[in-house]
């Protein structure tokens, strides 16, 4: 992508209305743009961004034996009243009237919408488990929308709702969830400890919430500093081993980490003091096993192996993209913006011509870039007239991982520089050498 082509409008000030450092570098660099209290167009650099990070949710939905559907983000109040949470849902949920006059919503979650599709054709234990998901947008007029896009009214959730024919069955397919986000965060480059949480109004009876250690987080949280080494599960994760994933499962709740509404003082006091970390975090991610809660008023049953009908063990597990993008930036920044990690990082690397207009700064820019982008890199090449300056700071602000400085001096050597964003080194080497350093 060529700068000058592309659109991002860089802020210059810092923007007064943002109160976190991720607020204020989503809208420095052009990420996102406010378009009413906590509703937000995604701009481009935003939403590559956006879109890589579902990329690595939807990949580990799958590998854990999840399948994507996409479910409206209209709902009817029917489906609610059904369950009962048409009137318990309170003044979060947007209500809306068709010109028929009948009763709509804007989803703030789909566990009515997704019970409705499975008693409508699964009839059957064979048929189970069964694990759907979408990523779509929910909206929830939340009373205090703040820090961008960290908590907004509309915001995308990738939520999964598993259904089984046993309380065993779900407790398994919890586990699956419980493993897949372990990874899916990881990857994500962050690190997320899964803490006992309240149910809220999802309901039911089992639930963790993954929350990432950060001063500005909104929850209160409590946890044995060793979770922070704790090792990941791997690619060769056997999803279909139920003593697998219940090692995985039993490993990571095997220590003390409660929210502040969980808390329990005295199991805390009971960790050695040097042990204990009590902090602030962000939730991004917030499993439920809720058993028949949605199934029964719903009438979602299945036959079972004995030839009687049984209504089914639900689960349900969210994660909030929106959320994540500046809770990964909350995590990697320095004063002169962003640090992605590569695994998100909006483009691979950014090639920056010191003097655009120089025939040999100019011819140089453009081989690094054909030759890289023929690689299949995403490379975004800064071919403005802006001076070094601005063109420095603007790379490090949107913060992809690798610059190549093309000047006047190294280029008449036949050379071009190097520099890592994340620790700021920098190396001389031949254009060929940079090259190879990215496509090798
Ligand atoms: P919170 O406690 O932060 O209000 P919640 O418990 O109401 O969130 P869940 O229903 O558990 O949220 O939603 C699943 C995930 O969706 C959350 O873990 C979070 O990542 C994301 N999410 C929820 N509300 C918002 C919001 N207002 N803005 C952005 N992301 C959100
Ligand atoms: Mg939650």
């Amino acid at each position: 992508m060529r700068l000058s082509r592309f659109f991002m409008p860089i802020l210059k000030e810092n923007p007064k209305e943002a109160e976190i450092v991720s607020h204020r570098l989503m809208l420095r660099a052009g990420m996102i743009r406010q378009q009413s209290q906590g509703i937000y167009s995604w701009l481009p650099l935003g939403k590559k961004v956006l879109d890589k990070v579902n990329n690595i949710i939807r990949d580990e939905q799958n590998r854990a034996g999840a399948i994507e559907l996409s479910m409206p983000t209209l709902q009817s109040a029917e489906l609610w009243q059904e369950s009962g949470r048409y009137d318990a849902y309170g003044k979060e949920m947007l209500r809306i009237k068709d010109r028929q006059d009948r009763p709509m919503l804007y989803g703030p979650t789909n566990e009515e919408m997704v019970t409705d599709i499975f008693r409508s054709s699964v009839k059957s234990y064979k048929d189970l488990p069964l694990n759907l998901y979408h990523i779509q947008l929910k909206f929830r007029d939340e009373i205090r929308p703040r820090f961008g896009t960290m908590r907004s009214r509309e915001f995308m959730m990738k939520d999964a709702y598993s259904f089984d024919l046993t309380r065993e069955g779900a407790e398994h397919s919890y586990n699956k969830m419980f493993a897949a986000y372990l990874r899916t965060f990881d990857r994500l480059g962050l690190r997320a400890i899964p803490m006992r949480a309240d149910t809220g109004p999802i309901g039911g009876n089992l639930s963790h919430e993954f929350i990432i250690l950060a001063d500005t987080g909104e929850s209160e949280v409590f946890c044995h500093k060793d979770f922070v080494g704790f090792d990941i599960p791997g690619e060769n994760t056997d999803f279909d081993s139920v003593e697998g994933l219940k090692a995985i499962f039993d490993k990571w709740t095997s220590l003390y980490a409660a929210t502040s509404e969980m808390h329990d003082e005295a199991a805390f006091n009971a960790v050695p003091e040097g042990e204990r970390l009590s902090a602030r975090g962000i939730e991004v991610g917030h499993i439920f096993y809720f058993g028949t809660k949605y199934s029964e008023p719903m009438g979602a049953k299945v036959q079972g192996p004995d030839g009687k009908e049984h209504f089914v063990h639900m689960g349900s597990y969210g994660i909030g993209p929106t959320r994540l993008v500046p809770a990964i930036i909350e995590a990697s920044h320095d004063d002169n913006g962003i640090i992605w990690p590569a695994s998100v990082a909006p483009f691979d690397v950014v090639v920056i011509n010191m003097k655009a207009g120089d025939q040999a700064c100019d011819d140089t820019c453009e081989l690094i870039y054909a030759a890289l982008s023929k690689a299949g890199k995403d490379v975004l090449y800064d071919d403005t007239d802006d001076r070094a300056g601005t063109k420095f700071a603007t790379a490090d602000l949107i913060g992809v991982p690798f610059q190549i400085i093309a000047g006047p001096r190294a280029v008449a050597n036949g050379e071009v520089e190097v520099k890592d964003r994340k620790t700021g080194a920098r190396e001389t080497m031949t254009i060929e050498a940079a090259i190879n350093r990215f496509v090798a």
